[in-house]
């Protein structure tokens, strides 16, 4: 009977869930984590509220209600920051004049994104890491632009997040340069989106990463009664659309359907993501987004950045465009009281974690190949130092095939590498760490050239 009970006691799959694992935090990110407020989350969120609507076609000449006071307030507090930043921080409202077009556009309209950057110190790194969410909301109508629209969680949640990483990241300064955007015309077609990443790709912008941050505010979902505040959802696309002809091959060729850029930093998310934040699971699901739904993400996943959509992990569809209305004693819309203000503090706290983490890490390791002369139960793989940064050393990812996130962290100071695993049967990755141990994104080896 004994060996029974202690049999039970072993294989508790409690147990299994939370195996032992060494946490190191950079000091400095884990004080700019904890100075994520609560409070000032609460305020953003009621301030963007109190505009009334925030529909991307209402007002923009009033100076209480509307999108134009809504984007002007974000704006005047972005400068605020800025105050702090040594001029590393600047911020502007940059627009665009549309004319109708779609079945959500009946007027010509100048849209505007609020942009923050705080440019990068370190002249050689190119690197651009952008944090989004979306300043506009709708009502039931989404043409409708006078009637109150709360967008508490859809997208004032997302804003908020946004404005606390650069109030709290603009005290600090980064190698690679990090913008912060609160965007205009989601609910009308992805308008500011579309706007912001065709402009970088036009300019050639090197975006390593776009954390996206969509409805991430509320912990409950009425219809099934579930609640937590423990999970947050991380939607990434397993290869974009841009993985056609010999890119597609290639991946057929060698296994790497599950490698695409926006797994590959969704894994990342969710890696970092759980170091620094305590009681949060990132939880990886594998799409671009939610069923037939879409985001301010995939604008850039659809010009081949790595960009991908937070979002909570369980949704309230009582409260998402809907009209403020009861109705057979249920309420209705998205207001501020259906928040949870500590579940939001901590999705703040990962995005947090995860900008800072990317943005002090030395740029990818060059040229990473993996060897492939003869055939061996050795894998060899062999990289070039980064082109800006210093890299204490280097990360060599395993896992297997089957595993969704890495397993083994192999630290090595050298550019070669002989392991005693088959690449028959693991996938591997390098990436790249600084000495306080911030690791850049993984880069997957390719077939060195005979
Ligand atoms: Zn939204």
């Amino acid at each position: 009977m004994k060996k029974i009970f202690l049999l039970t006691i072993l294989i508790s799959p409690a147990l299994l869930s939370f195996p032992q694992t060494i946490i190191h935090r950079d000091p400095q990110i884990e004080k700019m984590v904890s100075q994520v407020s609560k409070d000032s989350l609460e305020s953003y969120i009621k301030k963007l509220v109190g505009f009334g609507t925030r529909n991307t076609l209402s007002t923009q000449t009033d100076p209480k209600k509307g999108i134009g006071a809504a984007r002007n307030w974000v704006l005047t507090r972005f400068n605020e920051f800025a105050k702090q930043s040594n001029g590393r921080l600047t911020a502007f409202i940059d627009t665009i004049t549309l004319q109708p077009a779609g079945t959500r556009v009946d007027v010509p309209l100048v849209l505007g994104n609020v942009v923050a950057t705080l440019k990068g110190i370190d002249s050689n790194d190119d690197r651009i890491f952008i944090i989004s969410g979306h300043l506009d909301n709708r009502r039931s109508d989404v043409m409708d632009r006078t009637g109150d629209a709360p967008g508490a969680n859809d997208d004032a949640s997302g804003v908020a997040a946004v404005m606390e990483c650069a109030r709290i990241m603009s005290k600090h300064s980064f190698p690679a340069t990090l913008i912060f955007i609160a965007v205009s015309g989601e609910e009308q077609g992805l308008l500011g989106a579309n706007f912001m990443a065709e402009k970088a790709k036009k300019q050639n912008w090197n975006i390593e990463a776009v954390l996206n941050n969509d409805i991430i505010g509320s912990n409950n979902s009425s219809e099934t009664n579930i609640i937590g505040n423990t999970k947050i959802r991380v939607f990434g696309e397993a290869f974009s659309i841009q993985d056609t002809g010999k890119a597609a091959l290639n991946i057929r060729n060698l296994g790497l359907e599950n490698d695409g850029k926006a797994r590959q930093l969704a894994r990342y998310v969710k890696e970092t993501g759980e170091r620094y934040v305590d009681n949060l699971e990132v939880v990886m699901i594998y799409r671009n987004d939610r069923f037939l739904r879409g985001g301010d993400h995939t604008p850039y996943v659809n010009r081949g950045f790595a960009a991908v959509r937070f979002t909570e992990m369980n949704e309230n569809y009582y409260h998402q465009h809907q009209d403020v209305r009861l109705e057979n004693g249920i309420q209705y819309g998205d207001l501020p009281e259906f928040i949870d203000f500590e579940y939001l503090r901590k999705n703040t706290c990962m995005n947090l974690s995860n900008l800072a983490n990317l943005a002090k890490s030395p740029s990818l390791p060059q040229e990473v190949r993996i060897e492939t002369k003869q055939l061996t139960n050795f894998t060899n793989l062999n990289w070039r130092v980064p082109k800006s940064g210093k890299a204490k050393g280097y990360y060599i990812l395993i896992r297997e095939t089957t595993s969704a996130v890495w397993q083994k962290k192999i630290f090595t100071t050298d550019t070669t590498i002989d392991l005693p695993y088959s690449k028959d049967n693991y996938f591997f990755a390098v990436q790249t760490v600084s000495e306080e141990g911030n690791e850049g994104l993984p880069v997957i080896p390719v077939p060195a050239m005979k």
